[in-house]
């Protein structure tokens, strides 16, 4: 049979250093001239009357949205109406840059490709659904460890399904990594996202995907993660900051050959049906998991303990049956982490029962 290795483009350019940020107004420069000739800016609202608004480089003909991340993940409906209304205004812009955690680049991401693509957003959630490039497209990270700023999908929550648009267009064409922008997340998003990265570099290795090429990255990976969260050189420093942003590319990275696992296809379904945050629902899962990633769970463990983060338990009380149904089914029906996860028998170990129990766990 013919191979089927994964082919996938990555990010164009990357810069990396402390007060890299200001090098972006020259880095969107030769942009400039395309299209209608403007960019569009999507700032976290966090950064709204702090030093870094009057650092963004916006000319006059731009557009710039501050956008709260707070009340919801990126919806479709969201991105659908953003795209209206900036077709409508201005017309297609040069380009658009994304600066704060992953929700606003995955709205960065998801708005580029829709500015070229008709209709709703939820007709291209999938794999390889998108029929035309983007336009250009750059990503600030402001919080480190989804790997929004290096993957392959910008994740929508849609009136269906929370699915990514997914393709080789979806990548940024540039992405900035400054440090410093990481310096002011609060201690307990710095901890959760960080484990993102964690939870995707022991869920990449463990299962039947892993290879050579995922596995450098996240040997690499977790060792930054090893830094920054254990032990007395741990927190949030100057330098565990750069670690972190190093570390979330490369745990990125590692899943993108690779795949996620059982708490990633978990998490999705309590994101799914209760909202619950991404980064926060994977902390909440790995800490049930330790059939699954007995050293992983183990190490997750020690990290929560020594950075004394509150992970509540007893919240499954409050769910009823049709609740832990409607979450168990939303993460049955992810078969590719399944058959990482588990293998190709998975259906035979993977039942909506055994799911509810582990829900149940939480
Ligand atoms: P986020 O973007 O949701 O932000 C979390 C919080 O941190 C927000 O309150 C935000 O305002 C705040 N914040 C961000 N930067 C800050 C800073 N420098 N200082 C102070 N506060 C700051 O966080 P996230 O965890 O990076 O992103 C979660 C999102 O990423 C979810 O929507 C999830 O679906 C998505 N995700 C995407 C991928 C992907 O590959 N595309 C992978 C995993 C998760
Ligand atoms: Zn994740």
């Amino acid at each position: 049979t013919r191979p089927t290795h994964k082919n996938f483009k990555g990010i164009e350019k990357t810069v990396f250093g402390r007060g890299s940020f200001d090098q972006l107004d020259e880095i969107l420069a030769p942009h400039r001239a395309e299209n209608e000739g403007y960019f569009v800016f999507l700032v976290d609202n966090y950064f709204k009357g702090k030093s870094l608004e009057s650092r963004v480089p916006v000319h006059s003909e731009d557009l710039t949205y501050y956008i709260s991340v707070e009340e919801h993940e990126p919806t479709t409906q969201q991105i659908d109406e953003l795209r209206d209304k900036i077709l409508a205004t201005r017309g297609l812009p040069s380009g658009v840059v994304g600066i704060g955690g992953g929700s606003i680049m995955d709205i960065a991401k998801a708005l580029s490709l829709m500015l070229t693509n008709d209709g709703s957003s939820t007709l291209y959630q999938g794999l390889n659904l998108i029929k035309k490039p983007g336009v250009y497209h750059v990503g600030v990270p402001t919080i480190s460890g989804t790997g929004a700023e290096v993957s392959m999908t910008a994740v929508l929550t849609g009136p269906v399904k929370k699915l990514g648009l997914k393709c080789e267009w979806t990548v940024f064409n540039q992405i900035i990594l400054d440090p410093d922008l990481i310096a002011s997340v609060p201690r307990n998003w710095w901890f959760y996202t960080g484990m993102d990265t964690y939870i995707h570099c022991i869920e990449s290795e463990n299962g039947r995907m892993n290879n050579a090429y995922s596995h450098a990255f996240a040997e690499q990976s977790l060792k930054l993660c090893r830094e920054v969260f254990l032990g007395n050189q741990s927190g949030q420093t100057p330098e565990n900051d750069e670690k972190l942003m190093v570390a979330s590319l490369m745990g990125g990275l590692s899943l993108t050959y690779s795949e996620v696992g059982v708490c990633h296809a978990l998490s999705y379904g309590l994101s799914k049906i209760l909202g619950t945050r991404h980064c926060y629902a994977n902390c909440l899962i790995m800490n049930h998991l330790a059939d699954y990633y007995p050293e992983g769970v183990a190490e997750f463990r020690q990290m929560v303990a020594y950075h004394q983060i509150d992970l509540p338990q007893g919240l499954s009380a409050e769910w009823s049956d049709e609740t832990l149904t409607r979450m168990a089914e939303v993460s049955y029906n992810l078969p590719h982490m399944w058959l990482h996860a588990i293998g190709p028998h998975w259906q035979d170990v993977i039942t909506i029962d055994l799911l509810k129990d582990l829900f149940r766990r939480l």
